[in-house]
C-alpha cells in the first residue's frame, strides 16, 4: 500500500520525477528535457534566444511563513506567480516563451506540499505553453522557500525590444493598471487592512498573485515600439532606467496614469499615486513608440484586448530630472513625497 500523500516524503529523484517531469509541450525546438545531465534546444535558424534568471525568496518576494500551518492554496499561487513574474522579462523583449527551468531550494520534502506547488506551476506553464526542461532541487537546513526560474524565448533575430532605443518624441505607454500589487503587500503591513473591503482585499491579492506577463502584447511590439521594459519595481523606477539607457528624460501627465481604480477609495490620491507609481509588482509594461505609430498601437491594443494607455512623452535629456509629472494645469506635480521603487540593496 502506498502511504498517504501527506506523510510520503519523496527523496530528491521521486521529487523530480513525479512533480516536475511532466510540465512539456510539443516544440520543436526542444530536443531534451528533463533526466539527463542537461537538456537541449535546436534553436531555429533567423531566431534569437533570449533568457532571464528571477529569484524569489520567502518573506522577501512573497509574504510565507514556514512555522504556522502551510497554507496550500497559496504555496499553488507562490509558484504561479514565480513563473509570471519571470515570463514578464520576455514579454518586456517581445519573446514568445520556450521553456524554462528551476533552481528550488526547500527545508523540507512534502508530497502534499509538492503537489500544490508543481500544479500551480503547472498552470501558468500551460497558458504559457512554457515547458520546464530541467533544474536544481536543494534542500537548505535554514532560511524559507526559494525559488529561481530561468526562463528562454525566442524571438525572430535583431528584433528584441530593449531599454535603449527610446527617441525624444516618442510617446509613453503603459498596460494594464498598476499599484494593485503593491496594494496587497501595504495592507499585509496591518495600517490600512481594517479599510480594506473583501472584494478591494481579493482583487489587490489577484494583482499580486496573477500578474499579467504581457506576452502577446510584447510580440506585437516588436518593429513598433522603440523600447520596453517590465514594471516590477515601479513605474518611475523602471521608466528612469529606460532613459538612463536611452540618454533621454520623460514627461508624464499625473492625470494619465492608470492607477488601478479601486486604489483611490482605498487609500486616497495621494498614496494611490504612490503605489501607482513606485510600488512595483505590476508586471505590465511600459513602452515608448514613435508619435506616427499612436494609432497602429491603440488599434492592435484593442485587437488584443489589452488596455494600454498613453501617459506621457520622451524628452531630450534633461540635467535637472529625468522624470518630470504635470498636472492638468501644467504645473509640475511634486515627487518629493514619492521615493523611488524597491532596491534590494
Ligand atoms: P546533475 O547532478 O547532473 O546536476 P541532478 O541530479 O541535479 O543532475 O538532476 C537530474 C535531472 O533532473 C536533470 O535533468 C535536472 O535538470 C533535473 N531536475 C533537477 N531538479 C529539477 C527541478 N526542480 N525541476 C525540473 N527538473 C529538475
Ligand atoms: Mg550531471
Amino acid at each position: 500500500m502506498s502511504p498517504a500523500p501527506s506523510e510520503f516524503k519523496p527523496s530528491e529523484f521521486e521529487m523530480i520525477q513525479q512533480y516536475f517531469s511532466n510540465i512539456i509541450f510539443p516544440n520543436s525546438a526542444v530536443v531534451l528535457g528533463v533526466g539527463d545531465d542537461a537538456a537541449i534546444i535546436r534553436v531555429p535558424d533567423k531566431s534569437d534566444l533570449v533568457f532571464s534568471i528571477d529569484t524569489q525568496h520567502a518573506g522577501v518576494h512573497f509574504p510565507f511563513n514556514d512555522d504556522v500551518k502551510v497554507d496550500l492554496e497559496q504555496v499553488s499561487k507562490i509558484a504561479q506567480r514565480a513563473l509570471r513574474c519571470a515570463m514578464s522579462d520576455l514579454a518586456a523583449m517581445g519573446a514568445e516563451p520556450l521553456c524554462f527551468t528551476l533552481a528550488l531550494s526547500l527545508s523540507s520534502s512534502d508530497a502534499e506540499w509538492l503537489d500544490y506547488f508543481s500544479q500551480g506551476l503547472k498552470q501558468a506553464a500551460t497558458e504559457f505553453q512554457c515547458s520546464l526542461l530541467g533544474g536544481d532541487t536543494t534542500k537548505i537546513n535554514q532560511g524559507g522557500l526559494s525559488i529561481t526560474l530561468q526562463v528562454q524565448g525566442l524571438c525572430p533575430s535583431q528584433q528584441a525590444l530593449t531599454r535603449s532605443q527610446a527617441q525624444p518624441g516618442d510617446l509613453v505607454f503603459v498596460s494594464g493598471n498598476l499599484g494593485g500589487a503593491a496594494a496587497y503587500i501595504a495592507s499585509l503591513g496591518g495600517g490600512n487592512d481594517s479599510k480594506l473591503s473583501s472584494h478591494a482585499e481579493e482583487l489587490f491579492a489577484a494583482d499580486f498573485f496573477y500578474p499579467m506577463s504581457r506576452i502577446e502584447l510584447g510580440q506585437a511590439l516588436r518593429q513598433r515600439a522603440s523600447s520596453a521594459i517590465d514594471i516590477s519595481d515601479g513605474l518611475l523606477a523602471d521608466l528612469q532606467h529606460v532613459c538612463d539607457a536611452s540618454g533621454v528624460s520623460a514627461e508624464l501627465q499625473i492625470d494619465e496614469i492608470p492607477c488601478r481604480p479601486e486604489l483611490q477609495d482605498v487609500f486616497g490620491r495621494q498614496q494611490a499615486l504612490q503605489l501607482a507609481l513606485n510600488g512595483g509588482d505590476d508586471y505590465e509594461l511600459c513602452f515608448t513608440v514613435p508619435e506616427e505609430k499612436r494609432k497602429e498601437i491603440v488599434k492592435l491594443a484593442e485587437d488584443m484586448e489589452c488596455p494600454v494607455t498613453e501617459i506621457g512623452c520622451i524628452t531630450n535629456k534633461k540635467q535637472e530630472s529625468t522624470i518630470t509629472c504635470y498636472q492638468q494645469d501644467n504645473s509640475v506635480f511634486s515627487l518629493n513625497d514619492i521615493t523611488m521603487g524597491y532596491q534590494h540593496f
